[in-house]
């Protein structure tokens, strides 16, 4: 299947989990991929591990002159930008009363304004190519809340009005911009869960098990296809009807 041969598709956070298995099935469609995270040994490791298809770059998305000059690069070496995941992500749990504002900004900049930086940097190119597709990777967290996660949450909120109001600004050219919201998958970042957090997010999910991210990437790259060409400005769950 060589869908994607050729589009050029730029993958934030793609060292491990939901971005590294985004990266292998673009890679395996024929695209040629950008994959970034904060430490450029990391990223070049993983994008050799993933083929000639996928090219590393270091870049912090929460610091707005190294989205610039990721961008930039990218877009020299493999040529105008197609395709952009926003996916890269962190957490830093507590309950509010508790929660440093290193925490709350730490988690804003990196899951929210680093998205914003990096749809800003691709659009010029996408609406002077008339196409594009941008997909943000919020969460189930960000349409309903959780305990603990004040910080994470507000991001993740934020993405999805970040996603509708450029699904607005950029329809007329032919660039859609949805968001896809995963429940529970396991990667290194739901590792830190004890067996009894497992227990109680498996027995709110009705598919009872956790996701994976392959199934994630399933949608991401079903959403960036020609197929989904009238779709924008939509959240998609996966999250084995958590949300129901
Ligand atoms: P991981 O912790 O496994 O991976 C996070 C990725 O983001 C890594 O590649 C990391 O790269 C990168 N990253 C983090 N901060 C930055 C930054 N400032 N600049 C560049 N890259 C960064 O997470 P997941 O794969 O689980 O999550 C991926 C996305 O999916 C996140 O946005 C997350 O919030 C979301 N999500 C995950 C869920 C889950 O259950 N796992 C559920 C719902 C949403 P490096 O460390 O190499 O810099």
């Amino acid at each position: 299947m060589n869908e994607f041969q050729d589009k050029v598709v730029l993958i934030t956070g793609g060292t491990r989990g939901i971005g590294r298995a985004c990266a292998a099935a673009f890679a395996q469609a024929g695209a040629r991929v950008a994959i970034c995270g904060r430490t450029l040994g990391t990223t070049v490791r993983v994008a050799a591990e993933l083929g000639a298809n996928v090219q590393g770059y270091a870049a912090d998305v929460a610091d707005p002159a190294s989205v610039d000059s990721l961008i930039a690069e990218v877009s020299d070496r493999l040529g105008p930008i197609d395709i952009l995941i926003n996916n890269a992500g962190i957490a830093r749990d507590g309950l509010i009363l508790r929660m440093k504002n290193e925490d709350w900004d730490a988690v804003l900049a990196a899951n929210l304004s680093g998205a914003f930086y990096c749809c800003r940097a691709v659009a010029r190119g996408m609406i002077k190519q008339r196409h594009g597709r941008i997909i943000n990777i919020s969460s189930v967290v960000g349409l309903h809340g959780q305990a603990g996660q004040s910080n994470y949450a507000a991001a993740k909120a934020g993405l999805v009005g970040l996603s509708k109001a450029l699904a607005h600004e950029f329809a007329s050219r032919n660039i859609t911009v949805n968001t896809i919201a995963p429940g529970y998958i396991e990667t290194d970042m739901t590792a830190g869960f004890t067996e009894e957090m497992r227990a109680a997010a498996l027995a709110r999910i009705p598919l009872k098990r956790s996701g994976t991210c392959e199934e994630i990437a399933a949608a991401v790259l079903f959403l960036a296809s020609d197929g989904a060409g009238y779709i924008t400005g939509a959240v998609v769950p996966i999250d084995g009807g958590l949300g129901m």
